[in-house]
């Protein structure tokens, strides 16, 4: 008897044997009876054709149509092809070796082809699902942005008040004549309020970067002169600090530059002042550089506690702070002073703005030890004006009078 004779002859117990499997109430029997019908026609429809594809689209149907309450395809695959052997084996026929070696050819190319399909639509779930979570955090993100920027610009109108109110209090100090105490608190509200006009405008800048809405202000510069006035502006934090700044010369740091000087000494001097903030005292600062092909590079390499491989891009990103931030005593140069961590997310924000890059080296965190940070500055080398408006404002500025 062949296959298919075989096949027919037994499509009635066969049936049975499968309800009888798989036990379904009313509604789904009717369903899975059909689903049978169309499994066993395909069978049919392979095993004559020598198609195997005429399964596989059936299958390719039932994975991406079965609804919940049915069993699932690879359950209802193995029940109808044990139901099938049940059924046959009670026979006794001869023949049933080679029926149930072609019959299980199908069944396996089926499985084969369920795992592929199953793993692709789980693919399909997973890429879905990232995609949905990167939706998410981008809004998320927005919304922090949003809110930022807002912040801001509500806590800039009674900043200013604070100021204005400040400067007259001093003018009518100085025209009355008060006590020194009396200066010595308005000189308290005076670096309160500079610390929060500092912490607004680095906020303001990071809804800018977020936004892509930073705008430079193009100019002619020279990296060393840059470096020159970093230094001057840190020179008595450092010595407090007893820590060495070294700035040493490198190819291109006197060559005309076109850049925002603005945005580049604030990007510059965060970084220093950071590695001032991690690095204790009597430690060294390195500031070096080189000329690259189209690039220049700035290092800014220092003697600090370092920063651990899993938190290296992570500092980049706003208000991320390393270790236990609560410990952490506030300024500029502290050591270990928090800040609200913005400023690397504006110093890299600024690099792009320059098409440039900026990342972090370091052998790890270790207080003790102290192997300290490297922070690398890519600079794309901007020799000539970019455009014919900047060319004609600087046009007698582009030389330098040192
Ligand atoms: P903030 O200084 O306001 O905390 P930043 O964005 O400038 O924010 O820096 C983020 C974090 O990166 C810092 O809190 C610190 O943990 C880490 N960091 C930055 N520079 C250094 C450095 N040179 N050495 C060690 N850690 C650093």
């Amino acid at each position: 008897m062949n296959l298919i004779t075989r096949l027919e002859a037994s499509h009635n117990q066969w049936q049975s044997r499968l309800l009888e499997m798989l036990k379904p109430e009313q509604r789904l029997r009717r369903i899975l009876e059909r689903e049978f019908e169309r499994f066993y026609h395909a069978q049919i429809q392979a095993i004559l054709e020598n198609n195997p594809e005429i399964i596989e689209t059936l299958i390719g149907e039932w994975i991406t149509g079965f609804e919940p309450s049915w069993p699932n395809v690879k359950d209802f695959l193995n029940t109808i092809y044990f139901s099938a052997y049940e059924v046959n084996g009670k026979t006794n026929d001869e023949s049933l070796d080679e029926v149930f070696g072609q019959l299980i050819h199908y069944h396996l190319m089926a499985h084969e082809y369920l795992i592929k399909k199953e793993a692709n639509l789980q693919l399909i779930r997973v890429k879905n699902e990232i995609e949905r979570v990167r939706h998410e955090l981008e809004s998320l993100d927005k919304s922090k942005t949003d809110f930022i920027s807002v912040a801001a610009h509500e806590l800039k109108t009674p900043l200013t008040l604070i100021e204005g109110y400040t400067s007259m209090l001093r003018e009518i100090a100085s025209s009355v004549g008060v006590s020194s105490q009396f200066i010595l608190l308005l000189g308290g509200i005076d670096s309160g309020s500079n610390r929060l006009r500092e912490i607004i405008d680095d906020m303001i800048d990071v809804s800018l970067i977020d936004n892509n809405l930073l705008q430079l202000n193009i100019q002619p510069l020279w990296i060393d002169q840059l470096l020159g006035m970093i230094e001057r502006e840190i020179s008595l934090k450092i010595s407090e600090r007893k820590i060495k700044l070294i700035i040493q010369r490198f190819d291109g740091d006197h060559e005309l530059f076109f850049g925002d000087p603005e945005r580049l000494f604030q990007a510059l001097l965060n970084i220093i002042q950071n590695a001032i903030k991690f690095t204790p005292d009597g430690g060294m600062i390195t500031v070096a550089g080189r000329k690259l092909p189209g690039f220049l590079e700035i290092t800014v390499q220092d003697t600090g506690i370092g920063i651990s491989p899993e938190d290296q891009m992570r500092i980049f990103q706003k208000f991320q702070r390393i270790g236990d931030t609560s410990l952490h005593s506030t300024g500029k140069i502290k050591f270990k002073g928090g800040g609200p961590g913005l400023g690397l997310a504006i110093t890299k924000g600024i690099i792009e703005a320059h098409g440039g890059g900026l990342w972090v080296e370091s052998p790890g965190y270790d207080e003790q030890k102290l192997p300290g940070s490297t922070f690398h500055v890519l600079l794309p080398i901007q020799n000539n004006p970019p455009d014919d408006k900047i060319a004609r404002l600087f046009g007698t500025l582009m030389k330098r009078t040192d």
